[in-house]
């Protein structure tokens, strides 16, 4: 039985129809400082690279809708890794200093390291390189990392729920285990890949026990050069079945460890990051919590994010994109794309996690059901987390 979805539904094709991008009558050059109606940059873009994954989270494509018959995206429909470099040097025109890399699980694309060598290329207006990172689930990475780095990637994130193998194998639920991941770890330290992030999604009653063998693990193997970030379990998207008693939140994670390991808060190394920074007082290194649904940091979001097939996401919790594919394979000049581009970030005004914080937990469930107020959010598999 589905748990939400009783039809399988491709998710790119769920949620409000959006009318095609146009070129603006009036064009809004790339002057490196588009901001949008809150008065936010376009600093971050996060590039979905396929729809794919080898893992099966509960939380985030639940193997009883991501079967086998669900219907990924077909090739043809992927950008190029030539369309997405020419999207991604138009956003570094117009601001953007970081890029990510994420998917579903991006390590599935083939030859990615050839992208990441064209990503590696850009410079922004003041011939910068980009900083170029990735989020993976690990699985692969132990063979690609010396790979990755050559071609030109700085950092990389893991995502990793538990240390217990038993947990890992069935919150991933393809029974894949965590020795791989934490081999995959080894080999981006290795590399040079790192500071490596570690990122820990903590479901209440699922792996919350696993929060101080986490810190013990990555501080003891790896001080200094793992920096572990507790993530809230978030209502993204309509297939997870989300519940607010679910969450912990990141107030009990920090408690929690500074009961073990007292900690020291840290200043935010830039505007618009999305974790709030601890030390261990004893110079063990440092973690973060990525507080999404107790705190929302909506007000400083600087990130934007591509789909696998080329619909610009404005915000997480989005349920439409700008379909900018249109533009990148009929005649459109870069100039008219970024200007198409420049004029969807200055119409931007979400703001939903801050939003979701004032209605309360009774709010909209985003699912698209029949409870549902709202339009159907797309998945974090889809646009990339
Ligand atoms: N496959 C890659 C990976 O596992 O890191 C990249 C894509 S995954 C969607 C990116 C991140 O989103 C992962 O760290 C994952 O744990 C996180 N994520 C997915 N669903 C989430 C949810 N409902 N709440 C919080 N984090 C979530």
């Amino acid at each position: 039985m589905k748990n939400s979805s009783s039809t399988v539904i491709p998710i790119s094709s769920i949620g409000r129809a959006r009318p095609a991008v146009a070129v603006p009558e009036v064009a809004v050059p790339a002057t490196g400082m588009l901001l949008d109606r809150l008065g936010r940059p376009l600093t971050d873009l996060r590039i979905s690279v396929t729809d794919r994954c080898n893992f099966r989270c509960s939380y985030c494509m639940p193997k009883d809708v991501f079967d086998k018959d669900y219907k990924y995206l077909p090739h043809s429909a992927l950008l190029s890794f030539e369309e997405i470099t020419r999207l991604a040097r138009l956003f570094a025109a117009h601001g953007t200093r970081k890029i990510r890399l994420t998917g579903g699980e991006p390590l599935l694309r083939k030859n990615i390291e050839g992208l990441v060598e064209q990503l590696a290329e850009i410079r922004t207006p003041a011939g910068e390189p980009l900083a170029l990172t990735l989020t993976t689930n690990g699985s692969l990475l132990a063979r690609k990392a010396a790979g990755l780095r050559a071609a030109g990637l700085q950092r990389v994130t893991v995502s990793l729920d538990s240390l217990d193998d038993a947990v890992f194998r069935q919150m991933n639920d393809v029974d894949f285990p965590v020795a791989d991941v934490l081999a995959g770890i080894d080999a981006a330290l290795a590399a040079g890949l790192g500071p490596v992030k570690v990122n820990m999604v903590v479901k209440r009653g699922t792996n919350e026990q696993e929060i101080l063998p986490m810190a013990r693990y990555f501080r003891t193997h790896h001080a200094g050069k793992v920096v572990l970030r507790f993530i809230e379990y978030m209502d993204v998207g309509a297939t997870n079945g989300w519940r607010m008693d679910e969450v912990l939140p990141s107030a009990d994670v920090v408690t929690r460890i500074h009961s073990e390991f007292p900690l020291v808060p840290l200043g935010a190394t830039a505007p618009g990051e999305t974790a709030k920074r601890w030390a261990y007082a004893d110079g063990g290194g440092e973690i973060g919590v990525i507080s999404s649904v107790t705190q929302a940091f909506c007000h400083d979001c600087s990130r934007a994010r591509l789909s696998t097939e080329g619909k610009l996401y404005l915000c997480l919790f989005a349920s439409a994109g700008h379909d900018l594919r249109p533009l990148l394979r009929g005649n459109a000049s870069d100039e008219d794309i970024a200007s198409a581009i420049g004029h969807i970030w200055q119409g931007r005004a979400d703001r939903y996690s801050e939003l979701r914080a004032l209605r309360g937990p009774d709010g909209d469930s985003g699912n698209g059901d029949a409870g549902s107020k709202g339009p159907r959010r797309v998945e974090m598999s889809y646009i990339g987390g």
